[in-house]
């Protein structure tokens, strides 16, 4: 017999998994949550070298679900401008708030402390439990209810099933949903690094030949070292010693920062953009990564997850309240043609522009200096280019 009464079984206590269990249980649904992890892994979450940075939008909707002051106030680092530069040339194009104010661009945190506080707020509502060592192995889905199987044969049934289980979702494929997927064939190694100069919370971003590094302010003159490189290079870059890694990373950032070392261990990530074909199906829905996985530099991931929970909690709230089925297909695609309209033309755009940046040959680099050149000469374009972006990573009225 299926075990547990639950308006929706939400598979994966990722970031995205959390943070819609608290949005579905304000809105007056209960969740239950099956994470394939033990429960001390979520409770005292590994550092895994990615600080995420979170736009004006991600933020109002953490602060209304309570995961915002749950972050402790001293890792979270303001992004006041970004500075994109090409090779060794010597002008950056800028972006900065467009805000009336000082506002910032967005801020920093890392994932980490993203995880746990989401805990803390799914822990902290009533309608939300939690089951970890669940790791689930089998799916059923209808508009009629859905069930899912475990690992070690316990089941589990509701309205509902949400896979949060990120890019490379098992259980999207078991619902029979395809995904595109772009592999860079890069990697990303991120590190920790301490630096004398103050960084201003300034995010700079280096196309460099051979590699690509983005530097984002943290607290604490420290930045977090963001390269990507081909991925035959990473074993090279996780084999650097410290003072190897630091010394490689100070000639890249031209002594922007000062004398930099290294301040914590080093994390290799491939790079694969992935898009759902489908968010949603007959009592059975996609969230976080699992429905959107983008490329990393863009710095959207967490963001969309943020953006899809908000959607898919207010359309389940609703038809609940209308007295309909929470698992009937028209309720979710409300949520997936939302989503899409706001993902969709980033994930593109910005695919096609990492594309452009991290291509070593000569037709992409002159096409990137071209591009960069016009944006920062032409003032109408550059203006219309500079704003577009701006508004993105703020995530504000009329972005995304
Ligand atoms: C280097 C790097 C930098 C990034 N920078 C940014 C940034 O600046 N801004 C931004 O917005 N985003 C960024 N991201 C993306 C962001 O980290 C992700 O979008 C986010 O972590 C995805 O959360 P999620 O909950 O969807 O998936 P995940 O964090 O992958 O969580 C999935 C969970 O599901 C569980 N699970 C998997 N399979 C099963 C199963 N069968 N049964 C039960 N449980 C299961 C897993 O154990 C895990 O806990 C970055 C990513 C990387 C790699």
């Amino acid at each position: 017999m299926p075990e547990k009464d639950t308006d929706l079984l939400i598979i994966g206590a990722g970031p995205a998994g959390l943070a819609l269990a608290a949005a579905v249980a304000d809105a007056g649904l209960s969740a239950l949550l099956l994470e394939q992890q033990p429960l001390a892994a979520l409770e005292a979450p590994a550092e895994d070298g990615r600080d995420i940075a979170l736009t004006h939008r991600a933020r109002a909707i953490m602060e209304r679900l309570g995961l915002w002051e749950r972050l402790p106030a001293g890792e979270v680092a303001p992004l006041n401008e970004a500075r994109v530069l090409d090779g060794d040339s010597a002008s950056a194009l800028r972006f900065a708030s467009t805000g009336k104010g000082d506002e910032s661009l967005g801020w920093l945190a890392p994932n980490h402390h993203i995880r746990s506080a989401a805990l803390g707020a799914a822990r902290a509502r009533f309608g939300v439990q939690l089951i970890c060592d669940a790791r689930v192995t089998a799916l059923q889905a209808s508009a009629g209810g859905s069930s899912v199987t475990l690992a070690d044969g316990r089941t589990f049934s509701a309205p509902l099933v949400v896979a949060a289980d990120s890019r490379l979702s098992q259980t999207r494929r078991l619902a029979g949903i395809g995904a595109s997927m772009h592999d860079f064939g890069r990697s990303v190694v991120v590190g920790r690094i301490g630096h004398d100069g103050d960084n201003q919370g300034i995010a700079w971003e280096c196309f460099r030949y051979g590699n690509t590094l983005a530097l984002l302010p943290m607290n604490n003159r420290q930045c977090s070292a963001v390269v990507t490189l081909p991925s035959d290079k990473a074993p090279e870059w996780l084999a650097l010693s410290d003072a190897e890694f630091a010394i490689r990373i100070q000639a890249q950032s031209g002594g922007r920062l000062g004398i930099i070392h290294s301040a914590g261990t080093r994390h290799h990530y491939p790079l694969v953009g992935v898009y759902a074909h489908r968010f949603a199906a007959p009592g059975f829905a996609l969230i976080g990564d699992a429905a959107v996985g983008m490329h990393p530099v863009t710095a959207h991931g967490y963001n969309f997850g943020l953006y899809g929970v908000e959607v898919l909690a207010r359309e389940l709230g609703q038809a609940r309240k209308a007295g309909r089925a929470i698992g009937a297909l028209p309720v979710l695609q409300a949520y997936e043609r939302e989503h899409r309209r706001t993902t969709l033309p980033v994930y593109l755009g910005t695919n096609a522009v990492v594309t452009l940046f991290t291509d070593e040959r000569q037709p992409a680099r002159l096409a990137r200096r071209a591009v960069l050149a016009v944006a920062q000469r032409a003032p109408g374009l550059s203006g219309w280019i500079k704003s577009t972006i701006t508004r993105q990573l703020m995530g504000g009225v009329g972005a995304a």
